[in-house]
């Protein structure tokens, strides 16, 4: 199998037993990899399984999976998914995470994990060169994410080994716990650091020196070069060399794209105090790559206020959920608090989102001081955000209410109307009234609010299109069928990439990724072939959340995002969210009432 090692490893954390297993290579071939072929694995157990399965039982399945690209030279492939049932929304869950780890999990001698079961005590797993092993942790237990990536590297005896680990919010199963590994990098959305905690394991390490088998080499390499060739002169690019995510601040909030005051205001003189052009002359020290990455988004910064002297980002995300969305403008104070989620392992869309929350309900008076201990919600103020992230991830006083995520906050105080998530996921920091086309990766995510299944916001401003797919850029507030369509073959796009898996900034067009992608396989892949590929994973992950419950009412966006806002770059327009959905439903073959995907679309798909 080209392009695979052949293999997963199977940990029943129940039992203490490790077993390698082939990989299922018509699976392989479908699914392609990534959360594609997580997602077909996931689908398989909810089968057999007799009863529902709880997202924080044992047997929810934790899946690790890697995809054909990771490990190669292919640029900017050095991704890993991780997904389970979701204990935040319920849904399927997935997220993928940059660094190092999904390559040294294949250099270990395997494309991917499939994790069941709890451990009676905390454990944490080692794969070294092929051979797995399970070791107490115990003495782990209680350490932050950079404590344990340390300490687990030192034990195995290798600074060269990879980890990925679960902080304080996974160990106390806060929802929107996340992994992570290579010190600030994080498999954040969903809660799979939440699923990871629930089976008491504490940290993955893995090392190795296998390589991924390759069908062309050279082809590879050349195929490598141009596409590294072709990022000279790219403007995303070098806005990403310059500042990182944070380099797009500025152009969202011209566009009234990152969401101010809970989604509900549209300008903000301070936010430019959020730019990724200050951040990067007043606390960056240095650009950080993935794998193999020449595009190196990642940034190193300080907090010296808060005796940072070395910290992993923020990314754009971060600036939104813990600056613009909470009216705090003061960058160094924004950079800490993305700091104390990588220290304790929390998801920073989904803590911000929640956190801004509680302030608006303390401004309506839905909480008051008794709710909360005394403590004040007030937005702008960056110590009470300090204090409940590290309330939020030790589970302490108020912090217990809002580890349970946004959604349970809100039907706790009886005002579900007020919870900016889709399924139960928080909304991202891109605003769908700013560009329309992003109501359907938020509607139809099968994981939620999603911006990694469609960043529309990319295509129409030109960033990363794709028309040979029929993936056009346009008006970013027209709101018709049409729209939709392009969306929802995005959707499909974005989705083959996560399967891949592919970083979403390195977009090197049709021609260029296929001859990677044949490179590594062996596979006649052609243009034709892309998005009804993308689409089967689509659709599949569909009928996995269908299978679970979800149904057409739930395709829809949070209340608070169709209310017109009255200035700012969205000023006055909502988007027409069933034009768009049914353009959605359209394109990919599903039902334009119940929303189901119709006989023959599962059939042309092979479902
Ligand atoms: S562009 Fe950034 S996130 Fe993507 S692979 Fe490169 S360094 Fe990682």
């Amino acid at each position: 199998m080209n392009g695979y090692l052949g293999k997963i490893l199977r940990v029943d954390l129940d039992a203490g037993t490790l077993c390698d297993e082939p990989l299922n290579e018509i699976y392989a071939r479908k699914f392609v990899g990534g959360s594609g072929l997580a997602a077909r694995m996931l689908y398989d157990v909810l089968s057999n399984a007799e009863v529902d399965i709880d997202p924080l039982g044992p047997d929810n399945p934790l899946i690790w999976m890697t995809g054909p690209l990771v490990g190669t030279a292919m640029p900017s492939a050095g991704r890993c998914s991780v997904c389970a049932l979701s204990p935040l929304t319920g849904i399927w869950g997935e997220s993928n995470t940059g660094g190092f780890i999904g390559p040294e999990l294949r250099f270990a001698g395997y494309d991917g994990l499939l994790i069941t079961g709890r451990a009676g005590r905390p454990t944490w797993l080692s794969i070294v060169e092929g051979r797995a092993r399970l070791h107490d942790a115990a003495d782990l237990w209680g350490c932050d994410a950079y404590e344990t990536q340390g300490r687990v590297r030192a034990r195995m005896a290798t600074s060269k080994a990879r980890v990925a680990c679960i902080g304080a919010a996974g160990e106390n199963q806060v929802k929107m716990a996340a992994v992570i590994n290579d010190r600030g990098r994080a498999a954040g959305r969903t809660g799979m650091g939440t699923v990871m905690g629930s089976k008491n394991l504490k940290a993955i390490g893995v090392h190795g020196s296998a390589r991924v088998p390759l069908a062309d080499p050279e082809g590879l390499e050349r195929a490598a070069r141009e596409i590294i060739a072709g990022l000279d002169g790219d403007l995303a690019t070098m806005s990403l060399q310059l500042a990182g995510t944070a380099s797009v601040v500025d152009m969202a909030l011209m566009f009234g794209s990152m969401p101010i005051r809970y989604y509900q205001q549209g300008e903000w003189e301070e936010a430019s105090n959020l730019s990724g052009v200050l951040m990067a002359e007043h606390f960056q020290n240095r650009r950080t790559a993935c794998y193999r990455c020449p595009i190196a988004c990642g940034r190193e910064t300080r907090a010296p206020s808060y005796g940072q002297a070395r910290v992993d980002g923020p990314e754009y995300e971060t600036l939104g959920a813990f600056g613009t969305l909470l009216l705090v403008d003061d960058l160094e104070a924004v950079i800490y608090a993305g700091h104390l989620c990588n220290v304790h392992g929390l998801d920073t869309i989904s803590t911000g989102c929640t956190i801004a929350l509680a302030c608006e309900m303390y401004e309506r008076e839905i909480l008051s001081a008794s709710d909360t201990e005394g403590i004040e919600l007030r937005y702008g103020d960056v110590h009470m955000v300090h204090r409940l992230i590290e309330m939020i991830a030790h589970r302490q006083g108020f912090g217990d209410v809002l580890a349970e995520g946004s959604a349970a906050l809100a039907d706790r105080f009886g005002v579900p109307e007020l919870a900016v998530t889709v399924n139960r996921l928080e909304v991202p920091m891109h605003d769908p009234r700013a560009f329309a086309g992003m109501v359907i990766p938020y509607a139809l995510s099968p994981r939620g609010a999603c911006h990694m299944q469609g960043d529309m916001y990319g295509v129409d401003i030109g960033l990363s299109p794709t028309v040979e797919l029929g993936i056009v850029p346009g008006d970013r507030l027209e709101t018709t069928e049409e729209k939709g369509r392009i969306a929802a073959r995005h959707q499909a796009w974005r989705s083959l990439y996560n399967a891949l898996i592919l970083c979403q900034f390195q977009n090197p067009g049709v021609e260029r990724l296929l001859a990677a992608l044949n490179a590594v396989t062996g596979w006649d892949v052609g243009a034709d072939d892309l998005l009804p590929l993308g689409k089967r994973i689509v659709t599949l992950k569909r009928l996995l959340n269908m299978r679970i419950g979800l149904t057409r009412a739930d395709d829809r966006l949070p209340e608070l995002l169709l209310r017109p806002l009255k200035d700012g770059g969205t000023e006055g327009r909502v988007p027409d969210v069933e034009a768009l959905l049914s353009g959605a439903y359209a394109e990919h073959g599903w039902h334009p009432e119940t929303g189901s995907p119709l006989p023959e679309t599962t059939s042309d798909l092979g479902l």
